[in-house]
C-alpha cells in the first residue's frame, strides 16, 4: 500500500513538471512556483540589421544600434526584462523565426500589411514611412515610377519594395533581389541595376552617408506605411504589453527623445 501511494505522488510530481513546461508565452512569462510572476528574464528579438537608421552595426562594437534597436531596448526596460538580445537574421528568416518561437518579437522597419496580418499580430504603428526609389546619378530619362520599365531595379528579398518592383517585371523591368539592403544599393553603385527601391528614410540616409556620390532620389515617394513590432498570434498576451510599453514610452517622452536622436525632429502628431 505504502509503495503505491509513493509511486501516485511521484506521478503527480511528474505531472506537475510537464504541464508547467508546457506553458507558452516568452521567457519572461514564466511564473515562480509560488504562482507570482518570475522577474521577466530575457527578451529575444530578432532584426535585419542593414537598414539604418532603423537597425545597423555600431561602428566598433558587436552590437546594433538604430532607433528600432533604442526603441526596442527601451520597450524591453519598460517590460521589466532584465536583458534584451538581439539576434541577427535574414529579413524573410524573421517571421518564420516569431512563428516557430525562435523569437518573441521582431523590429525591423517591418510595414504592417494585410498579408502579414495573417501571420503575425503587429503592435500598434510606431513609425511613418513608405517606399521611394533612387537611381543612379548617371540615369536621366527616370521621373516617375512607371519610367523604371525599361531598367533594371534591385530590392532587398522579402521587403514590400520587392513587391512593389515585382509590378513592373510583367513590363519588362528586371529586378534583383538581394539577402541585404546594403548589397541592393551596392548593386547600383557597381552598376549592375540603374534603381534602387526601398523605404523613404533609409534611402534618404544612405544618400546623406556617401550614397549621393552616385545615387539621387527620382520620382515622388511611391506609399504611405507604417511600421509595426512583430508578435506571434500565439502570444496575444505579450502583444498588449509591448503596445502598453510604447503607450508608456509615447506618454512618458522616450519616444520623441529617441525619434529626435535619429530623425532631428520632433514626430508628426
Ligand atoms: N518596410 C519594408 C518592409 O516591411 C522594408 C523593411 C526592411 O527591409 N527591413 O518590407
Amino acid at each position: 500500500m505504502k509503495k503505491i501511494t509513493v509511486l501516485l505522488s511521484i506521478f503527480v510530481l511528474a505531472l506537475g513538471i510537464l504541464a508547467a513546461g508546457c506553458g507558452g508565452g516568452s521567457k519572461g512569462d514564466k511564473k515562480a512556483a509560488s504562482g507570482t510572476p518570475a522577474a521577466k528574464e530575457e527578451l529575444i528579438v530578432g532584426t535585419e540589421p542593414s537598414f539604418a537608421p532603423f537597425e545597423f552595426p555600431e561602428k566598433d562594437s558587436k552590437e546594433f544600434t538604430g532607433f528600432d534597436m533604442d526603441l526596442i531596448r527601451a520597450i524591453a526596460k519598460e517590460m521589466g526584462y532584465k536583458k534584451c538580445t538581439i539576434r541577427n537574421m535574414g529579413f524573410d528568416a524573421l517571421i518564420p523565426a516569431i512563428n516557430s518561437g525562435n523569437l518573441d518579437v521582431s523590429i525591423a522597419g517591418f510595414s504592417i500589411t494585410e498579408e502579414r496580418k495573417k501571420q503575425v499580430i503587429f503592435s500598434q504603428p510606431y513609425y511613418k514611412s513608405g517606399l521611394a526609389f533612387v537611381v543612379r546619378k548617371d540615369v536621366n530619362d527616370v521621373t516617375k515610377f512607371e519610367d523604371l520599365q525599361k531598367k533594371t531595379i534591385a530590392v532587398q528579398m522579402g521587403t514590400t519594395g520587392a513587391l512593389y518592383a515585382d509590378k513592373l517585371k510583367e513590363k519588362g523591368a528586371v529586378v534583383k533581389t538581394f539577402n541585404t539592403s546594403d548589397l541592393a544599393c551596392m548593386e547600383l553603385k557597381n552598376k549592375g541595376a540603374d534603381a534602387v527601391i526601398s523605404d523613404l528614410p533609409v534611402l534618404q540616409y544612405f544618400l546623406k552617408n556617401g550614397g549621393s556620390e552616385y545615387a539621387k532620389l527620382a520620382g515622388e515617394p511611391l506609399t504611405a506605411e507604417d511600421y509595426g513590432i512583430v508578435i506571434s498570434k500565439k502570444n496575444p498576451e505579450l502583444a498588449k504589453q509591448v503596445d502598453a510599453a510604447l503607450d508608456a514610452l509615447k506618454k512618458n517622452g522616450t519616444y520623441d527623445k529617441l525619434y529626435e536622436k535619429w530623425f532631428g525632429s520632433k514626430p508628426a502628431k
